[in-house]
């Protein structure tokens, strides 16, 4: 009791006595304390709304000491304002001892986390970092897409490679069975003439002990380019086996496909004149329409019977298969 009596009693001396109660020394004293308590009152409240406001931020503790100990402080200052005209100095006591006790907390937790705040990569340094980041993305994108433009380059090399006769440039064999398989189906499907022609170099066995292998390459290789010069966009030309060649004429009627022959046979016969440097060569032909119900086996088979015709016929020839 004699406690409580103790605490709640402003009877001591009140601090205006030592102010000599002068208006300008009391306005100086009580007009900075009011100033600080204002102060000391809206810091805390504004820490509480970062803390509450960014669920995000580290070092939530601190932040809240720091508002503790700051509204101590104001306390303080209020009690020195109400001790000018009342000594309430047994409260006043306890706040500085609570204000006491919350700096040493602060204090202590300040040094204890220092360290870590220290460690906290700076603006700047966050920045550099993720600059280099963004700079890595790229170049991992570039790099990317390099490798994807090389993969679809290397892909398409092999698809040619795959499709395509590496000394004439021609479609290869599978190539030309491909095509000739689905051509028969497009013209079965929508009732159009399809032709075909085999052709055979003639006597190249001899070319080749006569002027050597190479020398005939060099004929196959020209002989190729005459026969695809006469050739329509939507014809197509394919090297099936070692001198001999499969040209497919869709939406052509045999009639059109031997006379087609015929011009070819004669445009190989005119290069081989014009041309000295390149051995002679001659070529036969076997031309054979598709029936309706023809497999892909069976309209060879008619190609390469008149292609044999025309072999025995004397070569440098076109047969043309009964339709
Ligand atoms: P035919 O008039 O009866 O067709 O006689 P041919 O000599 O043309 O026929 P044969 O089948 O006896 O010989 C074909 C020759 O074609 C033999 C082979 O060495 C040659 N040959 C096949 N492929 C190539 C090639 O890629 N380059 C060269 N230089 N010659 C080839
Ligand atoms: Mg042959
Ligand atoms: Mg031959």
């Amino acid at each position: 009791m004699d406690f409580i009596t103790d605490l709640l009693n402003g009877d001591f001396m009140p601090h205006g006595h030592c102010l000599l109660w002068r208006t300008d020394l009391l306005i100086l004293h009580v007009g900075g304390d009011v100033l600080t308590f204002i102060a000391y009152m809206l810091i805390p409240l504004a820490l509480v709304r970062l803390v509450r406001a960014r669920d995000d931020l580290h070092f939530n503790s601190i932040f809240l000491l720091f508002a503790g100990f700051i509204f101590f402080c104001g306390a303080t200052h209020l009690l020195g304002i109400i001790n000018v005209w009342h000594g309430y100095y047994y409260i006043h006591g306890i706040v500085k001892s609570l204000t006491g006790v919350i700096s040493i907390l602060t204090a202590i937790m300040l040094w204890y986390l220092l360290p870590q705040a220290i460690s906290i990569p700076s603006k700047r340094s966050m920045q550099i970092t993720i600059a280099e980041l963004v700079q890595a993305e790229r170049k991992l994108a570039e790099a990317n897409q390099h490798l994807e433009a090389e993969v679809k380059k290397r892909t398409a090399q092999l698809e040619k490679m795959a499709t395509t006769d590496d000394l004439t440039g021609l479609c290869n064999r599978r190539e030309t069975m491909r095509l000739l398989e689905l051509e028969i189906a497009r013209a079965a499907r929508q009732h159009t003439a399809l032709s075909i022609m085999m052709l055979d170099l003639d006597h190249f066995k001899a070319i080749n002990d006569n002027y050597g292998h190479q020398a005939g390459d060099v004929t196959l290789k020209s002989a190729a380019e005459s026969f695809a010069l006469l050739l329509r966009k939507t014809d197509f030309i394919g090297r099936i086996g070692g001198e001999e060649f499969l040209i497919i004429l869709p939406d052509t009627a045999i009639d059109n496909a031997s006379a087609l022959a015929e011009r070819i046979r004669q445009a190989l016969q005119l290069q081989s004149t014009e041309n000295p440097s390149i051995p002679a060569c001659t070529v036969s032909i076997g031309v054979a329409q598709c029936r309706p119900d023809d497999s892909l086996h069976d309209l060879i088979q008619r190609a390469d019977e008149s292609l044999y015709q025309a072999k025995s016929k004397g070569r440098n020839c076109v047969s043309q298969a009964p339709n």
